[in-house]
């Protein structure tokens, strides 16, 4: 065989098996690029567990007419322009991948509008090249995302969608991890139709509020808040108790600089906290949020970003035990443990 380049529409499709495993990854996509543009209130629509339709509205910086196209192309970003950007990187997405991604496997437009320009702008794309088509659109301020009928043209990749309720669980599940990670940002989810979830953005105490609102009034009231710094690190988290082991194993988040993380080495090291207390390998829910200079961790790791490397990974590790540990002893000290009731 002669070697040719891929057409566009297949060279997308190929990279969107990466990207966009389910409806959840395109929710994931989506709002990370409105948290991106600055967005402080985010709407998301949910038809049928995404099956049918994602609509994501946001009120951020919009996109101009002349870069509507460009968005949607492969490897087009606003966001890292070096290496050296990428060293220290700082918004969530960089890869300039998902919207080209996505398109490629639903059918998607974007409608948007900068505050800088008078009018609203529609793209899509279409056939085998992908070939952009832009026409005028009513839009306030922001940007508008719709995805409906996910994998309609990749069979099958379609197969492995479960049922519209798993689907939507695992898009709540994203949600309430990205809430989780700016309680200054309101989000809006509905399911056919019904508001399923309201995470309203408040002026103080933001990140107790968000914890409450996300993980529920009982796990708050109860949980033991711990806050460290060590040198360049930070530590701020809500650690659940022995009583909520059995039930709320649901709600355990961790954070990397704002950033959601199922990272084996900060689960490792609150597993080890967790059991040197309460001598159980089960974990209680947990909200834990790592801050750390951005030169010192590397996300490029994982193409859905999950986990990163630390440079100094021993050093994070250890700190994060040691301070569950230290918070958590107040258990295993009755005395303590008024303190924190
Ligand atoms: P990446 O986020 O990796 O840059 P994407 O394919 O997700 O790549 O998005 C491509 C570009 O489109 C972004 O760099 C950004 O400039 C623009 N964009 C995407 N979504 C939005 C949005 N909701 N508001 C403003 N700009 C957006
Ligand atoms: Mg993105």
């Amino acid at each position: 065989m002669s070697i040719k380049l891929l057409p566009p529409r297949l060279a997308n499709q190929i990279a969107a098996g990466e990207v966009v495993e389910r409806p959840a990854s395109v929710v994931k996509e989506l709002v990370e690029n409105s948290l991106d543009a600055g967005a402080t209130r985010i709407e998301l629509d949910v038809e049928r567990g995404g099956h049918k339709r994602i609509r994501l509205r946001d009120n951020g910086s919009g996109i101009v007419k002349d870069e509507l196209e460009l968005a949607l192309s492969r490897h087009a970003t606003s966001k890292i322009a070096t290496l050296d950007d990428l060293e220290q990187i700082l918004s969530l997405g960089f890869r300039g991948e998902a919207l080209a991604s996505i398109s490629a496997v639903s059918r998607l437009t974007l409608t948007s509008k900068p505050a800088t320009q008078e009018q609203a702008w529609q793209a899509s794309c279409e056939g085998r090249d992908m070939a952009v088509t832009l026409q005028p659109a009513a839009h306030p301020d922001g940007t508008t995302i719709d995805v409906a009928d996910i994998f309609y043209n990749t069979p099958a990749r379609r197969k492995f969608l479960r049922t519209e309720k798993t689907e939507y669980q695992h898009i709540e599940d994203v949600i309430k991890r990205i809430a989780l990670s700016r309680p200054d940002v309101t989000f809006i989810l509905r399911h056919n139709d019904k508001v399923t979830k309201r995470y309203a953005a408040t002026g103080t105490d933001q990140l107790a509020v968000r914890v409450g609102q996300v993980c529920g009034k009982a796990f708050i009231e109860q949980a033991i808040h711990t806050r460290c710094d060590y040198e360049s690190i930070q530590l701020e988290a809500w650690l659940g108790n022995a009583e909520q082991l059995r039930s709320s194993n649901d709600c355990q988040y961790s954070f990397v600089n704002g950033r959601g993380m199922r990272d084996k080495l900060i689960l490792h090291a609150l597993r080890q906290a967790y059991e040197s207390v309460l001598a159980v390998a089960e974990q209680p829910a947990f909200v834990v949020y790592l801050t750390i200079n951005p030169k010192e961790v590397d996300v490029n790791v994982h193409p859905a970003k999950h986990e990163v490397r630390f440079q100094q990974s021993r050093l994070v590790h250890d700190f994060i035990c040691k301070t569950v540990c230290d918070a958590l002893s107040s258990w295993a000290d009755p005395e303590g443990q008024d303190d924190n009731g």
